[in-house]
């Protein structure tokens, strides 16, 4: 799958998601989604790193399971949110990132 399919895919659940529970997937709603997101990738790295509550911790594996996991929400939200800006993610990453 090229980048773009990944993103129409991720984009069609998220909207697909939005539907199912009756949430408008705005500007605003992608944004704080987002940043919970990114909340959760924090906690799961802290749970991976043992920096956690004892009761928290998981085997190395599986926290680091849980930190690919949050890693590939991240990456989908903000494929939302580009989508919701009309961004052209592709075109951004590649002038940002690669094209310096
Ligand atoms: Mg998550």
């Amino acid at each position: 799958m090229d980048f773009k399919e990944v993103e129409k895919k991720v984009v069609e659940n998220a909207l697909n998601y939005g539907k199912q529970y009756n949430i408008t997937i705005d500007q605003d709603f992608a944004l704080l989604k987002l940043y919970e997101e990114v909340g959760e990738l924090s906690q799961a790295v802290l749970i991976h790193r043992k920096k956690s509550r004892p009761e928290k911790h998981l085997a190395e594996e599986i926290s680091k399971e849980e930190v690919a996991k949050e890693l590939a929400d991240v990456l989908g939200m903000v494929m939302v949110n580009a989508h919701v800006m009309n961004i052209d993610l592709e075109e951004a990453i590649t002038k940002k990132w690669i094209n310096r």
